[in-house]
């Protein structure tokens, strides 16, 4: 068995317990490979052993992969910041993107957005603790990114994302990421508001307890970063 085999095996093997301490169902649970820095053939492998959803950072890696992987059915969610001359080539080549956070971004996403193709799915980052030197929006801001989001023809809001910060407990930032899409679906009851994008290699298993929807596991598939 080849080491990205073994080390999704784990993964699924850690989630699964996630979710029986933490009382979740599997199958709410989406495991996103985030292959920022690894080859093609590394996210072939993993698409091998079934995983279907990846996370890219950087747009223009991310395209080569794409071209290169033509022939898979793939997923592909965008999660790293969006430049605005980024945008179009976003708005062509992805299904999701987990990191909105600016007015202006999701206007050109929608309008570069093709017609033939469904709505962008897309998920607000939130700088859930107020980090400077973090993306995302602070809490205030969120209902009004989201209205504008939800008016956007060509771009689908489905929840929120965030990174919380590393010098505190990761449970903390997730509760309050889950209590803000709470308070969003209240506000928006006729929105499709479901996914809360957040835990990675380090942090799976609070994300999972504070309700996570989509895990975006990098290391613990791929290995280290190159
Ligand atoms: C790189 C990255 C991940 C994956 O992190 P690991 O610690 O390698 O699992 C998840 N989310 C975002 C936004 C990232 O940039």
């Amino acid at each position: 068995m080849s080491e990205i085999v073994k080390r999704i095996n784990k993964i699924e093997n850690e989630i699964q317990k996630a979710c029986l301490a933490h009382k979740r169902n599997r199958a709410d649970i989406q495991l996103i490979a985030v292959s920022k820095r690894h080859p093609a053939c590394a996210i072939e492998e993993a698409f091998n052993a079934g995983i279907r959803a990846f996370g890219e950072n950087y747009c223009q890696e991310a395209l080569d992969k794409q071209q290169a992987l033509s022939h898979l059915d793939i997923d592909w969610h965008f999660i790293g910041p969006v430049q605005s001359n980024k945008t179009h080539d976003i708005a062509q080549h992805f299904n999701w993107l987990h990191s909105l956070d600016r007015e202006k971004i999701a206007k050109r996403l929608s309008r570069q957005r093709p017609e033939h193709m469904p709505p962008l799915q897309v998920l607000i980052q939130v700088n859930i603790d107020d980090e400077a030197s973090k993306s995302g929006i602070p809490l205030e801001q969120l209902s009004t990114l989201a209205q504008t989001v939800i008016d956007l023809p060509q771009l689908e809001l489905r929840g929120l994302m965030t990174l919380p910060n590393p010098a505190k407990p990761a449970i903390d930032g997730f509760i309050s990421l889950a209590r803000a899409l709470n308070m969003l679906q209240q506000q928006f009851p006729n929105n499709k508001l479901d996914t809360l994008s957040m835990g990675m290699s380090q942090d799976m298993s609070p994300a999972i307890d504070a309700g996570a929807t989509m895990v975006r596991i990098g290391t613990a598939i791929f290995g280290q970063r190159p």
